[in-house]
């Protein structure tokens, strides 16, 4: 009954849009419970670079059961740990950080890509430029962005050297042709230009570990940490896929991110920096 009710909604159009409110609808009920719950804990500690909110701590998060153990074993910077949601707007660490390198950037106008565009960060690019945001699922975002476009990351519609900026945060990981996808970004971007490009990885293993035509959500928590990961990167060969695909890599060790530790980034998680060339 469940799956035919999907397959109903899907075909008038409805099923992401519904799932999209009551996602919404969900998370501003937790935002309330959550601003309850740390009232007490407002003070100097942690601050907010989206809602400028001050903590004494900030939201935990941990992996399920099921996506535990892999995540454990390979000790994978994945978005979990202490210190990951503001209590007051639920901003996510991963989201702080790309707000703050970015904070850095002085120029405006720009013209921006930003795929499955979270929320806060989107609000932040706005200031930056003219934002488009994609995503193959679009109905997931419409509640962020009513524009959002439906784009395949391997195949994009744009033009060469057409953005100034592009943001895929936590998305490649996703992606069975990530070399594509790569290939298709670097096309995209003007030369100068900069991605984002974050995805969780390890730095225990030297070989990615992957299986990109895998379709099984179990599987797929069991082996990669999240159902829906084809992947878990190791650190030193997801650079060499960035560059392979031509784009200049720098990466920042959290060690060196000091001056954003009181924006509770992502405890452990390195910055790459990367840009387009001339070549
Ligand atoms: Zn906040």
């Amino acid at each position: 009954m469940k799956e035919l009710l999907k397959i109903i909604l899907k075909k008038f159009h409805l099923y992401h849009p519904l799932q999209s409110s009551y996602r919404n609808f969900l998370f501003l009920k937790r935002r309330a419970q959550t601003r309850r719950v740390y009232a007490s804990l407002r003070g100097e500690g942690f601050i907010c670079n989206v809602c400028s909110r001050q903590y004494k701590e900030f939201v935990p998060d941990y992996p399920t059961r099921e996506n535990r153990e892999a995540l454990h074993n390979y000790q994978v910077i994945a978005g979990y740990g202490n210190h990951i949601f503001c209590p007051y707007c639920l901003s996510t660490a991963r989201e702080r950080l790309v707000i703050a390198e970015l904070s850095e950037i002085q120029e405006t106008g720009m013209k921006i890509l930003h795929l499955s565009p979270e929320k806060n960060v989107y609000h932040f690019l706005k200031q930056k430029g003219r934002v488009t945001t994609a995503d193959i699922l679009p109905g997931f975002y419409r509640t962020i962005d009513g524009l959002i476009e439906k784009q395949d990351a391997t195949h994009f519609t744009y033009p060469d050297n057409h953005f100034d900026l592009l943001v895929a945060n936590h998305i490649l990981e996703h992606i069975s042709d990530d070399i594509k996808a790569l290939n298709e970004m670097f096309r995209v971007l003007k030369t100068g230009a900069r991605a984002v490009l974050q995805v969780p990885y390890s730095e225990l293993i030297e070989a990615t570990l992957e299986e990109p035509t895998i379709n099984n959500a179990t599987k797929q928590s069991a082996l990669f940490g999240q159902k829906d990961h084809v992947r878990i990167y190791s650190l030193t060969d997801y650079v060499m896929r960035v560059r392979t695909a031509g784009f200049n890599v720098e990466v920042i060790p959290y060690r060196a991110l000091q001056k954003y530790y009181k924006y509770a980034i992502q405890y452990g998680e390195s910055f790459l920096i990367i840009k387009k060339l001339a070549t």
